[in-house]
């Protein structure tokens, strides 16, 4: 074989594609770029909401970063990992996941006029990493402490946390609901946030959303002449059915005489019957099962006074046990006195037009239910959201206790430090870190922005007051004007702060340093062609 006779190689399948150098770099910068732009006109208190449906013509209204990027299936793989900062900053935080998603797409932004000046991806890197670890400390260094419980802060916290998330009128409500429901689950300086459970339940109005000292079943007893409400409840929670299996291959039973018939049928009840007698015998007096409890169980336990709830949610019987002591069960030959759980009552009463189930005095006194009250599902669905993050940064403020003010101030601030401390470097990565303060500013900005305010007054305003040593000089939405974020109890946790900043380096450093992108996913998977096929 002569040398200009070589045949091609091909190392890869025929439909996988590849994209190198400055495209690569080009379409991934785009994708984020988009990212953040979804999400851009929400951030604030004058943000706007999306209206999100899904395949199933199921709707979501909402102000939150981290729910719009998840109802919204995003397909492409750069568009991807910005999407996963804002699952990280939800998991850690709570709240800020609109900020995240904004600062990344504005690193990348940066950093492709960077790029276009002809300067290495992997120095923009640098410049960002050094740049990132630097404003964690200016953060920390600004961050104020708050006394320990202090409960006038945390209300402030939790109120930003709600603003402009469908709320208004009752955010100083909703604000206290979730203190008190921090502040009852805290322990040893730790929150437990899964330990609050919050419950939606349409009607009646936001303002009466309230905090309920047990945990709230949107459930109802499964027969009418059972008691009502039980005091000294001993709970069994189970998760099989009270119910004869239906046999896993159809199987077929001839029966030619009325007589078997009734016999089979009375051998069925005895079953279930041995089933309830063998509750009865532990001293249960409430059955909360996972699964479906059969009309003649129903019958058994409710002569003999027992309170019954059927399919209740995974969730909620995992919390149960918690709260109550009790251990779930799974065979009902292993039942024993000590699995059984314990609380003060357990009763049906009605919400609104709904019956509801609660289990009170529990235990566990840790245990809460946050019971959501609206006009609407979507109202209730995005308060509940709301009430989310307010738990999330109320629970960071009260663990680590470093509070920043917001409004912009502190990203202000932070490019403020920023640019002192590029101007300590020496080469091209000082372009970079200049970049990097540059882009903290879309934060104020988009408040700006977002409030029909122009952006470049309110800016200069801004600079000028921190120049001034004015730490928390903030944008007002409603003025235009500057102030003094901390005097006006817009507060937050410092671990929104460093959590987003550094998730967004992290996520922007690590699209840049991408320069080859090779896509092996196939859209219609269907249409390869079937290997065995062409053998035969
Ligand atoms: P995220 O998902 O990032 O939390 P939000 O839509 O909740 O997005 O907006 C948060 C931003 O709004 C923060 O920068 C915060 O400081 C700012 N903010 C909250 N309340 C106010 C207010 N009353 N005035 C000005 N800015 C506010
Ligand atoms: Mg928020």
């Amino acid at each position: 074989m002569t040398s200009d006779n070589v045949q091609p190689i091909f190392i890869l399948n025929d439909e996988t594609t590849r994209t190198k150098g400055r495209e690569a770099q080009r379409m991934n910068i785009q994708a984020a770029k988009l990212v953040a732009e979804i999400v851009r006109t929400t951030l604030g208190p004058k943000g706007m909401d999306k209206m999100i449906v899904d395949s199933l013509g199921e709707v979501t209204v909402t102000n939150d970063g981290v729910t719009i990027l998840q109802e919204m299936k995003i397909d492409h793989p750069t568009a991807k990992m910005v999407v996963e900062i804002a699952k990280t900053q939800e998991h850690e935080v709570g709240d800020g996941t609109t900020t995240a998603v904004v600062l990344a797409g504005e690193l990348l932004k940066r950093a492709e006029s960077l790029l276009e000046q002809e300067i290495h991806p992997t120095v923009i890197a640098k410049g960002y990493r050094l740049a990132g670890e630097k404003s964690r400390a200016v953060l920390h260094d600004i961050a104020e402490e708050i006394e320990d419980k202090d409960r006038v802060a945390l209300l402030k916290i939790a109120t930003t946390a709600t603003t402009g998330k469908g709320a208004e009128t009752a955010k100083e409500h909703l604000a206290g609901v979730v203190v008190d429901a921090v502040l009852a689950v805290a322990h040893n300086g730790t929150v437990d946030r899964d330990a609050i459970k919050i419950e939606k339940k349409i009607g009646d109005s936001v303002e009466q959303t309230r905090l309920i000292h047990g945990i709230v079943l949107d459930k109802e007893r499964v027969h009418p002449s059972m008691p009502t409400q039980v005091k000294g409840a001993k709970i069994l929670l189970l998760d099989t059915a009270l119910e004869i299996k239906n046999t896993e291959t159809d199987a077929k039973i001839n029966i030619t005489d009325p007589a078997k018939l009734q016999e089979f049928i009375d051998m069925e009840e005895q079953m279930l019957k041995r089933m309830t007698d063998k509750i009865l015998a532990s001293g249960a007096n409430v059955v909360l099962c996972q699964k479906g409890i059969d009309d003649v169980a129903q019958h058994y336990l409710a002569k003999s006074g027992v309170f019954a709830v059927r399919r209740v949610k995974k969730s909620d019987v995992e919390r149960l046990a918690k709260a109550t002591g009790a251990r779930i069960v799974s065979n009902l030959d292993d039942l024993d006195k000590a699995h059984l759980g314990s609380a003060g009552t357990v009763e049906e009463s009605t919400v609104g037009d709904e019956a509801m189930v609660y289990v009170k005095e529990c235990k566990h006194p840790q245990a809460l239910t946050i019971l959501v009250r609206g006009g609407t599902a979507h109202v209730i669905a995005e308060i509940k959201r709301a009430l989310e993050d307010a738990i999330g940064v109320v629970a960071s403020a009260l663990t680590s206790r470093k509070v920043v003010a917001g409004a912009g101030a502190p990203e202000i601030e932070l490019a403020r430090q920023l640019r002192i401390y590029a101007n300590s470097l020496s080469g091209r990565e000082q372009l970079a870190v200049q970049s990097f303060a540059d882009a903290m500013e879309v934060i104020p900005r988009t408040l700006a922005e977002n409030a029909g305010i122009d952006p470049i007054d309110a800016l200069t305003e801004l600079k000028a007051a921190h120049d001034k040593k004015e730490r928390w000089a903030g944008i007002c939405v409603h003025s235009g004007k500057k102030m003094d974020a901390w005097k006006q109890g817009i507060l937050e946790p410092l671990k929104i702060k460093t959590q987003a900043v550094s998730s967004a380096a992290e996520v922007a450093t690590m699209i840049l340093r991408i320069d080859d992108v090779i896509n092996g996913e196939t859209t219609v998977p269907s249409a390869r062609p079937n290997p065995g096929a062409s053998l035969e």
